[in-house]
């Protein structure tokens, strides 16, 4: 997770091995000119932030994968037939684990009820990325990783395992608990880059 970090320690990053880089602002990836990673490095840059149906465009042309997408961008994604404008090849569905109001994404039980209803955007999905409450403690961490790992099985079998077959879990805080339960994708900020400045690059 590259957000508020320079283009400078991100090369550095990729040039330590990293190949998946994740921005949450569309705004902070194009000022600090992240997408030129790719024209010297294999590197997939990944959208992880809140979408606004203003921006899906240009998202769509920029990033390579959109991990935080929800109902609203793949049903529109999935009546479009002219896909070569676009860059993005990737969808994850975001699941707010911890059913908290405030937070975007939908919940395991409203995507079990679309799985069953046969919804035809969930064939634009090729994982799921899970989040969860930040004061939630490890043991409930665990409950709620279970949980959404169990419905990427039943996804991955009902559509498809070579379909759905990203399930991304997991912080600085608790990637090896998310791991144990699953994950095959975390998501590391902190732990890479050390702590975050309070101010957007
Ligand atoms: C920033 C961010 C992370 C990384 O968090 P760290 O605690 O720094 O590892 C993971 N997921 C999302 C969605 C984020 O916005």
């Amino acid at each position: 997770m590259t957000k508020t970090q320079s283009l400078p320690r991100i090369l550095e990053a990729i040039d330590a091995g990293v190949t998946e880089i994740g921005e949450n602002y569309l705004q902070e990836a194009m000022r600090k000119d992240v997408f030129t990673v790719r024209e010297s490095h294999r590197v997939t840059v990944r959208y992880i932030g809140r979408l606004q149906s203003n921006k899906y465009n240009a998202i769509l042309r920029v990033f390579d994968t959109v991990d935080s997408a929800g109902p609203d961008i793949l049903e529109r994604l999935n009546g479009v037939q002219d896909r070569g404008v676009l860059r993005a090849r990737a969808f994850l569905l975001e699941v707010n684990a911890g059913e908290e109001t405030q937070k975007g994404g939908l919940t395991v039980p409203q995507i079990r009820e679309l799985a069953a209803a046969g919804t035809p955007w969930l064939l634009e999905v090729s994982g799921l990325m899970a989040v969860v409450p930040v004061q939630a403690t490890l043991p409930v961490r665990a409950v709620l990783y279970e949980s959404v790992s169990v419905l990427f099985h039943d996804l991955a079998s009902d559509l498809g395992s070579s379909r759905v077959r990203l399930l991304s879990m997991g912080t600085s805080d608790d990637f090896e608990l998310a791991i144990e339960h699953g994950s095959n994708m975390i998501r590391v900020g902190t732990g890479i880059f050390g702590p975050r400045s309070p101010f957007r690059v």
